[in-house]
């Protein structure tokens, strides 16, 4: 069998799904994506958070180690990276918030115009938030984006001593800045 593609795209994790998927938007576009994991159907994927028992998984992971950390008795660290559709973003915490806003300020690059402002759309435009409606955030993008309603007592408990102690709660580290605490 032969097979001819106009796009062919390596890697369906974050990236790779997203190109995909805007590519094959346009019926001219014949696009294959090549993953090396299998599908991403595993109950650990399915479950939130649950998908951290995956950190080590040879069917889901890469198992990437650091190399012997001298300073630290010479252990190897687990740097997990996902092997699956999906790829790093099917065992990851599924916490969404972006940079800094003066980090990609400092990037700012008069010809790629990279900045926080110029940003700014493409974030609005990717996110489907259920829960803020304001000039940070979009609400009719792909990316379904909405706040943790169960907190456990631990949690609870943690937010509590930062109010004790007097530090800022921030409700939206994707809004006007991300210094503060929140779930
Ligand atoms: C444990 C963990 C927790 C994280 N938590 C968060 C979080 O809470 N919030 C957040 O925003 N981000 C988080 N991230 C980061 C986020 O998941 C990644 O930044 C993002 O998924 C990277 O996307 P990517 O497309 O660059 O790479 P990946 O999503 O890793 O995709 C790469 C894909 O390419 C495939 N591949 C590699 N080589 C080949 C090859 N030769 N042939 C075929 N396929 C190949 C891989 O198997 C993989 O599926 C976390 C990441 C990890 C690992």
């Amino acid at each position: 069998m032969k097979f001819n593609f106009k796009y062919i795209i390596v890697g369906a994790g974050s990236a790779g799904c997203v190109l995909a998927n805007k590519l094959s938007e346009n019926p001219n576009n014949s696009v294959c994506l090549i993953e090396a994991g299998p599908r991403d159907n595993g109950l650990q994927i399915k479950i939130p958070l649950a998908a951290s028992s995956l950190f080590k998984s040879k069917k889901y992971g890469w198992c990437d180690e650091t190399v012997p950390q001298a300073k630290l008795f010479n252990r190897t660290i687990n740097s997990p990276r996902g092997k699956t559709l999906g790829g790093s973003s099917s065992i990851n915490g599924m916490l969404y918030i972006r940079g800094q806003h003066q980090d990609y300020d400092a990037w700012l690059d008069p010809k790629l115009g990279w900045s926080f402002n110029s940003l700014l759309p493409y974030f609005i435009a990717l996110e489907n938030n259920q829960d803020h409606v304001d000039q940070y955030h979009g609400n009719f993008g792909k990316l379904w984006v909405e706040t943790f309603k169960g907190s456990l007592p631990t949690s609870r408990l943690f937010l509590n001593a930062c109010r004790t102690y007097g530090l800022e709660e921030n409700p939206d580290f994707n809004g006007p800045q991300q210094e503060g605490f929140g779930i």
